[in-house]
């Protein structure tokens, strides 16, 4: 009955890996996938989560019965303070229901079920690029997509006049994606000051705030800096929703562990809209795993621990940051012509080189050098060790 089946292409992101496993060049280099390696390559767990998981495992108490439909308690409690803060007014007030979903994708594919349920205006407005993700998650939850502008290539930086324009015609209650830090693929991100604005625009509008947190920390260092955005909205005392991954600041990729938070206007409202949650994600999944989330709740809700992992946090940013800087520095000294100053300015996982997709397979070809076509590198796969193989490939796609 199948017979007939047409076969799906790979993922763009995830079948970049399956193309780099298959290549046996001792030289190969995936900077495909956004997850986090060290200077020799390797995958890393953070110590801190070990410790935390050392503690699981010698505590009779844990035990493997089924997590309530929303999760575990603590988690969705010490998630919700992480990203909103720990004095945020919204909950004191009890306004934010937070649940625990599967990761950052199953926080966003919730949100978006529970608004084409209950939300009075279907249309979602990605920035034009995003996350390859993100059109199919809300496409298939019901909700119809539409782009906003976002980076320029010209200026390899924030389109924010074409926002403004674009945000400013959209119909008034639309739902508006934006990334909270670390815009994945462009590394570019509104300023603080450009966040006001974009907040103004979208509460005079009444435009709904949909944040997609897939990097706190990991852009700055600091968990505080790069929440800013959130919290500015959620300072106004309107709603917003908002997805957390712990994928990449904790390490916790596999794990699947995530959470959804809806800032509501009353308590009231935020337990009716929890009551409706539950009947989104019962019939997807029935509840979340619990080890991942045990993870995180006994890492945030210890003090020492906190601090542990805010460091080895910072550690894995600064590297990145670092790569950024030597890449930049080694094209300089190469003479390689253009500017790569956005390099070193964008900011996150990802450097959007501005090289386009006839390049990318010029390098992938000759110097089996891994990337999504759309000519984003992923930081946190370079290494000192391989700069200079990366510089030497790009250096002769654009002198080609
Ligand atoms: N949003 C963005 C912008 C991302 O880059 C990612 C990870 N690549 C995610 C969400 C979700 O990742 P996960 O489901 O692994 O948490």
């Amino acid at each position: 009955v199948f017979g007939a089946i047409v076969r799906a292409p790979e993922d763009p992101i995830l079948g970049v890996t399956v193309a780099y496993n298959k290549d046996p060049s001792p030289n190969k280099l995936n900077l495909g996938v956004g997850a986090y390696r060290t200077e020799e390559g390797k995958p890393v767990v953070l110590s801190v989560v070990r410790k935390a998981e050392q503690l699981l495992v010698n505590d009779q108490s844990q035990i493997k019965e089924y997590l309530p439909i929303v999760g575990l308690a603590d988690f969705n409690k010490l998630s919700a303070k992480l990203i909103f803060g720990a004095d945020s007014p919204a909950i004191q007030q009890n306004r934010v229901v937070t649940v625990q979903c599967l990761s950052g994708t199953g926080s966003l594919r919730v949100g978006a079920e529970f608004l084409a349920r209950h939300y009075h205006e279907l249309t979602i407005y990605i920035p034009q690029p995003t996350w390859g993700n993100h059109p199919k998650i809300f496409t298939l939850a019901g909700l119809s997509v539409k782009t906003y502008r976002y980076y320029d290539p010209a200026t390899r930086g924030l389109n924010f006049q074409g926002l403004l324009e674009d945000l400013g015609a959209a119909p008034s209650g639309a739902i508006v994606l934006l990334h909270a830090c670390a815009h994945n693929p462009t590394g570019v991100d509104p300023t603080l000051e450009q966040w006001e604005q974009i907040r103004q625009l979208m509460r005079s509008k009444g435009l709904l705030p949909f944040f997609d947190s897939a990097y706190q920390g990991f852009a700055s260092g600091s968990l505080d800096a790069d929440a800013q955005s959130v919290r500015t909205f959620v300072a106004d005392g309107g709603e917003c929703l908002v997805a957390q991954s712990y994928a990449k600041n904790m390490g916790l990729y596999g794990e699947r562990v995530g959470a959804l938070s809806i800032v509501c206007k009353t308590e009231d409202v935020a337990s009716r809209v929890e009551s409706q949650l539950k009947l989104v994600i019962r019939p997807m999944y029935s509840n979340p795993p619990i080890h991942g989330a045990s993870i995180v709740a006994t890492i945030l809700k210890d003090s020492n621990m906190y601090n542990e992992w805010t460091v080895e946090l910072k550690a894995m940013a600064d590297r990145i940051i670092s790569m950024r800087q030597q890449l930049y520095d080694a094209l300089s000294a190469k003479g390689t012509p253009g500017d790569w100053s956005h390099i070193i300015k964008q900011i996150g996982m990802f450097t959007f080189t501005g090289l386009n997709s006839e390049q990318v397979a010029f390098m992938t070809k000759e110097y089996h050098i891994y990337m999504t076509s759309d000519g984003r590198i992923s930081m946190a796969g370079l290494s000192s060790k391989t700069v200079p193989h990366l510089t030497d490939a790009i250096h002769a796609a654009v002198t080609r």
